[in-house]
């Protein structure tokens, strides 16, 4: 039987397998330049949206990589943010005085996002903390934060693929799309 009450061959297709990949080395570009290349960085992915990208993006990376993930929650199983941060797994190493690059999937409200700068700022005494986001739904705002490096930005779609889930399915797919109402 199959669950899901969304199938893939509704969706519609809006960053293609090509597309982000390429996007990807050019963030990448972006970071061994602005990064010192033999200054160790910690690549803090949030689980579990941002997994391909993390793999995808520290792939091209030039300095010393370390990599981290946590665990964090703004949604449930709704496609609507629940308006908090609900923290899983927040164990990190000692990142005093190291640089840090939070990769996320997508900011939306920006809540995460908010909360995590601010955590790893602030808790872990880091030297520097930046922050990659695969995708920008910027019309979404209500908490405002700084991405650093944005792969492309979104209108106010609720999107799947590429670590994206729906109901915990199509995190795999190479390509992200949306499912059109
Ligand atoms: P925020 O805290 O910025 O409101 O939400 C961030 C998290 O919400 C993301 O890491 C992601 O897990 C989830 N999210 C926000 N928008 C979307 C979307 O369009 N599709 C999916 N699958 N998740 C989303």
């Amino acid at each position: 039987m199959n669950v899901i009450d969304k199938k893939e061959e509704h969706l519609l297709e809006l960053f293609s397998k090509n597309m982000i990949q390429d996007r990807i080395k050019e963030l990448a570009e972006k970071i061994n330049n602005e990064f010192d290349k033999n200054e160790e960085l910690y690549v803090i992915g949030v689980l579990r949206g941002s997994v391909l990208f993390v793999a995808d993006l520290v792939r091209h990376l030039k300095m010393p990589v370390q990599i981290e993930f946590i665990r964090l929650s703004s949604y449930g199983d709704d496609q609507k943010s629940s308006g908090k941060v609900k923290s899983v797994d927040l164990s990190l190493p000692n990142l005093a005085d190291k640089n840090v690059l939070i990769v996320e999937d997508i900011v939306d409200t920006g809540l995460t996002a908010h909360f995590l700068i601010d955590y790893i700022k602030e808790q872990h005494n880091a030297r520097q903390v930046k922050f990659a986001s695969l995708l920008d739904k910027v019309c979404a705002r209500i908490h405002p934060v700084n991405i650093d490096y944005i792969g492309f930005e979104v209108d106010d779609k609720f999107v799947v693929g590429y670590g994206l889930d729906y109901q915990g399915y199509y995190r795999n797919l190479p390509y992200i799309g949306y499912f059109p109402q």
